[in-house]
């Protein structure tokens, strides 16, 4: 496996662990070991064609889309590109209306006149093409604009937040509601990023690329516990879960984790877009045809619908950290111990972050970890 004195450790080949790699090797032209216990690469964002041929992102749909023109720029090398903006409906009082909650949801929800009023009002209170938080809007004084937010709330996100993380919306930062803000606009897209687009050929292929360099050994099926002394004394950028790395001695971080029910039908277009949400109160959260992300739309279509489950460590995956005080406390307790470590150890990533990373945060930390930490540290 390499040279043990020299050289670097990634444990992890997800998109914080690739992008890490692949700066390291180019930068310090010194040999990069990747590890991963999984015995595949690309982390979450793995996709593989399943028995019917059809491709599919084996944890849960994967949409790409960063206002980061470093981040677009460098996975670019890896990667040619489809545009895609996804668009999202939910089902409500028997209606699909799209998400985020808009002027097309209000038209479709409310009679023509109120319709008017409401976005009238969300208008001259916000501004146009405002994105307002849906737990900032439910502060309004305004009496039109405090029933909107009470029926948005109850319709949208009460049930879907309490089924996606088990407890209401209230008791988590409200930054996680905050990333589907009620939009004071006509945009039917689900993000606003200026760079929206699928990998052309996948994720898995991004990742082979990423990881093809003569400087870099990827090592599947690995843990990092398995590993000799030797390797494990290399410096070492490390992506799993925080608490984990410790071995839970300050306790489990609350993680959520999530099954997939796969269905193939015989032909695209089961859907109108690419996901349908439900915020109700069936166990699903959502259901996404995979052709509309990845492009796949000839012969059999797959549809992945999301069930949110407790984690349950040792038995199912640690997909979501639960960004709240309690998780958020102790994070900072396994934190200042991780930080300790630092010129020899460096965590980073959804997991050793304990952070709500999209991919193209996950990048972007790898891409600053290894500029802006690890190289000034290495002379
Ligand atoms: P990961 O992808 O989790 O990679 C960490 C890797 O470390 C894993 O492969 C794991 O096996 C490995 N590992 C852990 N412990 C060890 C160990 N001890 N030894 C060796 N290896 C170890 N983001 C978006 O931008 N758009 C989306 O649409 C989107 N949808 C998502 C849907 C779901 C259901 C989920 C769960 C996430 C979604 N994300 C999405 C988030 C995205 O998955 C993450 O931002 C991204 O995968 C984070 O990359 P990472 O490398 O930090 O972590
Ligand atoms: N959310 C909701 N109803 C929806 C969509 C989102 O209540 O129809 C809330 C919910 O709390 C969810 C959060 O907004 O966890 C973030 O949604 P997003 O689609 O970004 O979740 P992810 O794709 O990360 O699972």
């Amino acid at each position: 496996m390499g040279n043990a004195r020299k050289g670097w450790l990634v444990a992890g080949a997800g998109f914080t662990g690739a992008t890490a790699a692949r700066r390291l090797a180019e930068a310090t032209g010194e040999p990069v070991l990747v590890i991963d216990k999984r015995d595949h690469i690309g982390g979450n964002a793995f996709d593989a064609p399943n028995a019917d041929g059809v491709s599919v992102h084996r944890y849960g749909p994967h949409i790409f889309h960063t206002n980061s023109d470093a981040v677009f720029g460098f996975l670019s090398r890896f990667t040619a590109w489809r545009p895609y903006e996804h668009r999202v409906q939910a089902e409500i009082d028997g209606r699909l209306v799209p998400l985020p909650f808009g002027f097309a949801a209000i038209e479709a929800l409310f009679p023509a006149a109120q319709a008017a009023r409401l976005i009238a009002r969300l208008t001259e209170r916000y501004g146009a093409e405002a994105r307002v938080p849906i737990l900032k809007l439910r502060q309004s004084e305004d009496g039109d604009l405090k029933a909107l937010a009470a029926f948005i709330y109850d319709k949208v996100f009460a049930g879907y937040t309490l089924k996606q993380w088990g407890m209401p919306a209230e008791a988590l930062s409200p930054s996680v509601t905050a990333r589907v803000p009620v939009i004071v606009s006509r945009d039917e897209r689900y993000f606003a990023d200026r760079h929206q687009a699928m990998p052309a050929e996948g994720y898995a292929a991004l990742f082979a690329r990423m990881l093809d360099h003569p400087l870099i050994e990827v090592a599947l099926s690995t843990p990092l516990e398995s590993l000799p002394p030797e390797l494990r004394a290399r410096r070492t950028v490390y992506t799993g879960p925080l608490d984990a790395y410790f071995g839970h001695d300050e306790g489990h971080l609350p993680y959520r984790s999530m099954a997939f029910a796969e269905e193939t039908r015989p032909a695209f277009g089961v859907q109108p877009c690419g996901t349908i949400n439900f915020p109700d109160d069936r166990p699903a959260t959502r259901t996404t045809e995979q052709g509309w992300l990845t492009g796949e739309t000839a012969g059999r279509s797959v549809l992945v619908t999301e069930y949110p489950q407790a984690h349950v460590p040792g038995v199912n995956e640690p997909f979501y950290p639960v960004p709240g005080e309690a998780g958020d406390a102790l994070a900072r307790r396994y934190r200042a111990r991780a930080e300790a470590l630092n010129g020899r150890v460096w965590f980073a990533g959804r997991l050793a972050d304990y952070q709500y990373y999209n991919m193209d945060q996950a990048a972007a930390r790898a891409l600053t970890l290894v500029a802006k930490e690890i190289l000034p540290q290495a002379g």
